[in-house]
């Protein structure tokens, strides 16, 4: 699924193909894909006219934004836009096309089917999901070491699981998480009770270096994610833990651990990130 790297880069790469552009007319050949207004008819009558402003991402989402209305996508597992001349050959899985008045088509094709689009009247997109519970954008001025620490560091859930959490911070998804958590030195089971002020000040400055490497870079392409100009990302080749079990860790040389955390496959090194010891009171830890 893509992550905040990966939806920045596509939303960049859309500001380029799509922003200025005026839409004579909107074609939907799968209508579960637009969950807002839920008649697809509806949808493309209200778009027909209106020309795209810009583009912009909310954590995972990207915002089309129009002249009095917003279209807010999500790619989910796998979908991807593109632009192609309206006479050029429509790909399989392509659910959506805009047409432009300049001959032109923005397609969205999805193999798998579980990307979503919700139409606003501008404003009101903040208000009503998906947009309305998300947490912080960690790459804006608004993701302070306080900002994330009086969020989660009360917390005696796993700290992975937490920074999946959209409604905290946003963006993150099993790859960076991963990253982050090694650059910090943290044990992806560690409870975030039981971080210390140096590994918040670490994990704060970690999911900031790691998502703006990443964006650097186009993003990561695992299996299918290519930008809207059908452009892999490179970040794959700097991945420090993800993906490389059992290769030796960029730090230590010890092998790459992979495992199981709240039901996401994690990876993480024991020796760079250790999980605290047991506190006294755990009743079965033996006393030395
Ligand atoms: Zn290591």
């Amino acid at each position: 699924m893509p992550e905040l790297p990966e939806v920045e880069t596509v939303t960049r790469t859309l500001n380029i193909i799509a922003a200025g552009k005026t839409i004579q007319s909107v074609k939907v050949s799968l209508p579960r894909i637009i969950q807002k207004p839920s008649e697809p008819e509806v949808f493309a009558a209200a778009l027909t006219g209106h020309t795209i402003e810009k583009v912009e991402r909310r954590g995972k989402f990207i915002r089309f934004v129009l002249d009095g209305l917003v279209m807010v996508s999500h790619l989910r597992m796998e979908g991807r836009y593109g632009l192609f001349a309206a006479d050029d050959p429509v790909e399989k899985h392509t659910h959506v096309r805009f047409r432009f008045t300049d001959g032109t088509e923005l397609r969205y094709k999805d193999v798998r089917q579980f990307g979503t689009m919700h139409l606003f009247e501008s404003g009101e997109e903040f208000r009503q999901p998906p947009l309305v519970k998300l947490g912080l954008e960690p790459l804006e001025d608004e993701f302070t070491l306080e900002a994330l620490r009086s969020r989660l560091a009360s917390r005696t859930s796993k700290i992975k699981p937490l920074l999946l959490n959209q409604e905290y911070i946003v963006g993150l998804g099993n790859i960076y998480v991963d990253e982050a958590l090694h650059s910090a030195g943290i044990h992806p089971e560690t409870t975030a009770d039981r971080l210390k002020p140096e590994q918040w000040r670490k994990l704060h400055l970690s999911i900031r270096a790691t998502l703006e490497r990443a964006v650097e870079a186009g993003g990561s392409s695992i299996k299918s994610y290519v930008n809207g100009q059908g452009d892999p990302g490179s970040f794959q080749h700097q991945l420090l833990v993800y993906g490389r079990k059992n290769e030796p860790c960029p730090s230590c040389g010890d092998p790459i651990i992979k495992t199981v955390v709240g039901g996401r496959g994690t990876h993480y090194c024991g020796a760079c990130q250790p999980l605290p010891k047991a506190r006294r009171s755990a009743a079965s830890a033996p006393l030395r």
